[in-house]
């Protein structure tokens, strides 16, 4: 199907594969704990907690305004899978098939979205856009909502620019 926007197509790293093969070969062994890398979020181990004290404090009370205000001023960090040392912790079959997955070229694309209303920028994963795109009601290109606006104005960008060129 020829789509009147760009798809961004990029071979995976091999780290990459590691972190996505052992999520997946994984994630039904309930007895496999994960192991993540340290973040260092400049915060310690004490302001870490005051901080999500407060959070928690500013949510009771349904104060978004200051919940946004705390988690900007030290915007939360995703750990980082330790590969080296999950992998070491494989058993051998979940390991051979991590291995055939790393071998294999994975290619991952996604599409650059762009928000008519606040020109807010998101690059989503393209599988999981065609998952929820509603081609009835849009079936030249998908629409998403807008994380930062809420408004369902998010196009891909070549159909943004389009559209604003008009
Ligand atoms: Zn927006």
């Amino acid at each position: 199907m020829h789509k009147p926007f760009k798809t961004n197509k990029r071979l995976l790293s091999k780290e990459e594969k590691m972190i996505r093969a052992i999520e997946f070969y994984t994630f039904d062994d309930l007895d496999f704990e994960l192991e993540y890398l340290p973040v260092d979020d400049g915060l310690t181990h004490e302001e870490r907690a005051a901080l999500d004290d407060a959070l928690d404090k500013a949510l009771d009370k349904d104060d978004f305004l200051e919940a946004d205000r705390l988690c900007e001023l030290h915007p939360y960090i995703e750990p980082q899978l330790d590969v080296p040392k999950n992998y070491d912790k494989l058993s051998s079959s979940v390991r051979f098939l991590v291995d055939a997955f790393v071998s294999r070229d994975i290619f991952e694309e996604t599409i650059t979205f762009k928000c008519l209303k606040c020109d807010y920028e998101e690059t989503l994963d393209l599988e999981i856009v065609e998952e929820s795109w509603d081609d009835i009601g849009f079936p030249d290109y998908p629409v998403a909502y807008c994380s930062n606006c809420n408004k369902d104005r998010l196009v891909p960008i070549d159909i943004y620019n389009k559209k604003k060129l008009k």
